[in-house]
């Protein structure tokens, strides 16, 4: 590790223990909720402990792989519903036993000053209800995309966080690549002028899969808008730095007895106040994986963009192709910083929400067919 962030994290952490986060953070004006104080642990101080709930394939494939290269973070607990996965997380993690839970028990979390962050990696509509029960627990918490199955859902996690003076951050990875960073700035610094036209969609062949994605309308919450279409809409968002004040939609299914209730493909349109179209598709049907942008002077984007195995691209001739060596380690390693630093979160809870606050709102137009639907 870098020896001076080292000694400023260290340093940063014996302040707020000394101190109480409340206060001394509230004088630096910036946060304002009240924050808890870091209790005392028993294990390298230099780091905060992360537990994850739901051991599935992101957690397991993808985030403990993370928390293995993080230098502000590291996996302390798991919290599962399957007690046939512990002994193999236990010993290939060495976690003590006392840092396991499972559903019914996570609220006793509160006792265990091992764990900071609670990550929240469950079937969608499972969401909402643990960030509440973590925040409430009095940790810090980082939840999965989809924020949750709906915008009122979302909006009472992030009220339940507010209220315990707990940081929120959704898995928005991308937004910690600097690539994708990149894709920003160009925008917000209209490096080549006003944006006109974005196009972007995240799909994949996923239609005959048997997991909950595909099967499970109360647990996914709809179909590939609510999984990776949601990466257009926020890639859309961060792209022009502006909310959307109208949205389109319409949903299609060729599989007849697949994607009960859901859509298999959606095809959709959102509307920026200065007239820049977003217009987007998803689906369990089809492989795609980009964002291009048309602006006045030029034209940027990525392709691949929003896959595990990193994203490059280009701004009119030149490439664009920035180093980053683990994105999930990232995206934990800035929410550990956000609390040790008391500085904002980038992907927060209320950018999760704007997100589920659009998706209802094409839900709502492709149930019209299609009808233009007015947002905010
Ligand atoms: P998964 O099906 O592999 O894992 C889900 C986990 O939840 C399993 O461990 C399962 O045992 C547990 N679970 C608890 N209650 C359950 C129930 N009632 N039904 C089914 N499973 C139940 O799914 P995943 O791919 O790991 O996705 C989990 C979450 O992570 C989703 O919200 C998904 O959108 C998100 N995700 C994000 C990314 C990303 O790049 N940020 C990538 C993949 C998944």
């Amino acid at each position: 590790m870098n020896n001076n962030l080292s000694h400023q994290k260290q340093d940063r952490r014996s302040f707020l223990r000394k101190a109480g986060a409340s206060v001394a953070l509230g004088s630096l004006g910036v946060l304002s909720f009240p924050y808890t104080k870091l209790s005392a642990r028993s294990f390298d101080e230099s780091k905060l402990g992360v537990a994850l709930v739901g051991l599935g394939y992101y957690a397991k494939h993808k985030l403990a792989v993370g928390l293995e290269v993080t230098e502000f973070c590291q996996l302390k607990g798991i919290v599962t519903g399957t007690p046939s996965k512990i002994p193999d997380w236990k010993s290939k993690y060495n976690l003590e036993d006392k840092n396991i839970y499972n559903y019914q028990n996570f609220d006793s979390i509160a006792d265990n000053p091992d764990i900071d962050i609670v990550y929240v990696v469950l079937p969608n509509s499972m969401h909402a209800d643990f960030v509440i029960r973590a925040a409430q627990a009095g940790k810090h918490v980082i939840c999965e995309k989809p924020f949750d199955i709906n915008a009122k859902r979302s909006a009472e996690a992030v009220e339940a966080c507010a209220k315990a003076g707990k940081l929120l951050q959704i898995g928005y990875r991308c937004q910690y690549d600097p690539n994708h960073q990149e894709i920003m700035r160009i925008g917000r610094e209209k490096e080549l002028g006003a944006l006109k036209e974005i196009r972007s969609s995240h799909s994949f062949f996923g239609v005959h899969g048997d997991n909950w994605r595909y099967t499970d309308r109360s647990l996914a919450g709809g179909g590939p808008l609510m999984d990776v279409g949601v990466y257009s809409i926020n890639a859309a968002r961060y792209s022009t730095g502006l909310e959307p004040v109208a949205v389109w939609a319409k949903t299609y299914n060729t599989y007849p007895n697949r994607m009960d209730g859901m859509e298999e493909t959606i095809v959709f349109t959102l509307e920026f106040p200065d007239g820049t179209l977003a217009n987007c598709s998803s689906s369990y049907a089809a492989r795609a994986n980009f964002l291009h942008i048309s602006a006045e002077k030029g034209n940027y984007g990525l392709e691949p963009c929003f896959g595990y195995s990193g994203a490059t691209g280009y701004k009119g001739e030149d490439k664009i192709d920035l180093p980053i060596h683990n994105q999930q380690a990232a995206q934990m390693d800035a929410f550990a910083r956000n609390i040790l630093d008391g500085t904002p979160v980038i992907a927060s809870g209320e950018d999760g929400l704007k997100d589920m606050i659009v998706i209802d709102a094409l839900y709502k137009s492709a149930k019209k067919g299609g009808k233009r639907i007015a947002i905010g």
